[in-house]
């Protein structure tokens, strides 16, 4: 007797094995050799686009899909880059180009941007996500769908195999 397919849907716990390769054939993130990504579907954790195209997918299925910069991490932003105090920042940090920082604007709301470089008094910050602009290839196979446990689902993410949270 056959066992019932597992299908992704919403609310359901996923694991995926996955690799994300460029416009330019630059391979960026893989799983390959590594733990696989697993995510709470239809609760957006992943990139919109690429959930809904996974949407009723099989474990075992596999998936090719491109998906352009507006519907992936948005167009490149020349102008969304700020110089801010190099003293508004911890003394004992250790600026690098590239090196992500939180940013807390007035009313309190933290935006994640990038150290893009640092003068002598001030540090240029771009609010450009490293992927934006790029055309994403993502290659992905589905290795395990199970329903998400109740105490998942109130908290909006999974947890580990033994129960442990990982916030
Ligand atoms: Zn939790």
């Amino acid at each position: 007797m056959a066992e019932p397919k597992l299908t992704v849907t919403k609310d359901a716990v996923v694991t995926v094995d996955y690799t994300l390769t460029l416009e330019d054939g630059e391979v960026v993130e893989s799983t390959q050799g590594g733990m696989p990504l697993r995510f709470l579907a239809g609760n957006g954790e992943i990139l919109p686009v690429l959930e809904d195209a996974l949407m009723s997918l099989s474990v075992g299925d596999e998936l090719n899909i491109v998906i352009d910069p507006q519907d992936g991490y948005g167009e490149y932003d020349e102008e969304a880059f700020e110089e801010v105090p190099l003293d508004s920042f911890p003394a004992n940090e250790t600026l690098e180009p590239g090196m992500p920082v939180g940013v807390e604007d007035s009313s309190g709301e933290v935006f994640e941007a990038y150290v893009s470089e640092v003068r002598a008094d001030t540090v240029v910050l771009d609010f450009n996500h490293p992927l934006a602009g790029e055309t994403l290839h993502f290659k992905v196979k589905v290795i395990d769908a199970r329903p998400a446990t109740a105490e998942e689902l109130a908290h909006g993410h999974v947890h580990d195999e033994d129960g442990h949270h990982h916030h």
